[in-house]
């Protein structure tokens, strides 16, 4: 079926331009995304004929390129080098606000978000996947606050001395490793103390339980899929769902195909429909209120059908043709994170 395209602002749970940019080469980064570039799925012009008015901005730690070791895991990466990568896009994602001549905007609260969104400005917010660079002690945590860190993943699919992230595998519940380290406890403990929204997209599920304890925070899972649809160990289990719901949380819808397919293809002409498949389904489990996206763009691959983000109309075209109306559509391209934060932050 085709679908009449459908413009809404869409605010995102997950992309990964800063990493991808600073992987390309540092010099001119910031021109690359300012000023568009070809083959990738976001820069500054199509985000805007995309309508995308902005998201999670992610800083992620590369990994060692190494094996896996002995329990299947990815092999940890050191502290000193997590910190030069986090310091070094933390640093990016300032300097294209200081060249986007207000074309862009790091927020930290919602009211901000509104108020770039409103002068045509992207809303983007500093977040963390993997805390590598910090030490038991969080001292790291306090100055990247107050740097702009709102939204930080304890872990990405590897183990850091918080916690063990789910490695990618297909066929397997999140049900891999131990939970929360004692310096996890704290992380999550100092995190609700700042109001850093803590994300559980990479989160093993014993780490899943353990933060849902100790949290007095919603549960977030900003850029995962359902795991009854396409059983990979980075979506979110029925129960896991069923939590994100009790206490009024998020899950952002993934459109890396890995993620998406139910045979756990990378299938590049995966339909648009399987997206919205996922989105029906989280829709049943968690409610209208609970459910947005969260892309992955730039970090994954994403089928042919949606390219980039200039694609996010026809999605939710799609959407309204599976019978979401107007009010349903704002929530979940932008009303529901937009909730979610207020919430979180204050
Ligand atoms: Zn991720």
């Amino acid at each position: 079926m085709s679908e009449d395209p459908i413009h809404i602002p869409v605010f995102d749970g997950h992309n990964d331009i800063l990493s991808r940019l600073m992987g390309e080469g540092r010099v001119g980064a910031e021109a690359r995304f300012l000023n568009g570039q070809e083959g990738v799925h976001i820069d500054l012009p199509r985000a805007r004929q995309g309508g995308l008015v902005g998201g999670l901005c992610a800083v992620y730690v590369p990994g060692t390129g190494k094996a896996l070791d002995a329990n299947g895991d990815l092999p940890r990466v050191d502290r000193q080098s997590a910190l030069d990568h986090t310091i070094a896009q933390a640093a990016l994602l300032r300097r294209i606000e200081a060249q986007s001549e207000g074309a862009f905007t790091v927020c930290t609260s919602v009211a901000e978000i509104r108020t770039a969104i409103e002068y045509g400005s992207f809303a983007a917010v500093f977040h963390i996947e993997g805390i590598e660079a910090a030490g038991p002690d969080l001292d790291l945590l306090h100055v990247l606050h107050a740097a702009g860190l709102r939204t930080l993943g304890p872990v990405w699919s590897r183990p850091n001395i918080f916690a063990h992230g789910a490695p990618f595998r297909f066929g397997h519940g999140p049900d891999i490793g131990p939970g929360l380290t004692e310096a996890g406890r704290d992380l999550i403990r100092l995190c609700n103390r700042l109001k850093i929204m803590i994300d559980l997209s990479h989160m093993n599920d014993a780490g899943f339980w353990d933060v849902a304890k100790i949290s007095d925070a919603p549960l977030v899972a900003s850029h995962s899929n359902a795991f009854a649809i396409c059983s990979h160990s980075r979506n979110a289990t029925d129960r896991q769902l069923d939590a994100i719901r009790e206490t009024s949380g998020l899950i952002g819808l993934n459109f890396g195909v890995k993620f998406l397919h139910p045979e756990g293809k990378a299938d590049a002409e995966t339909d648009i429909s399987m997206m919205v498949r996922h989105i029906d389904y989280l829709v049943e489990r968690v409610g209208i209120d609970h459910v947005a996206l969260g892309s992955d763009f730039d970090g994954t691959l994403i089928s042919n059908r949606m390219g980039d983000v200039t694609g996010l109309p026809r999605l939710l075209g799609a959407l309204q043709v599976a019978g979401y109306d107007n009010e349903a559509l704002m929530k979940i391209a932008h009303g529901n994170w937009f909730s979610l934060l207020e919430r979180t932050w204050s």
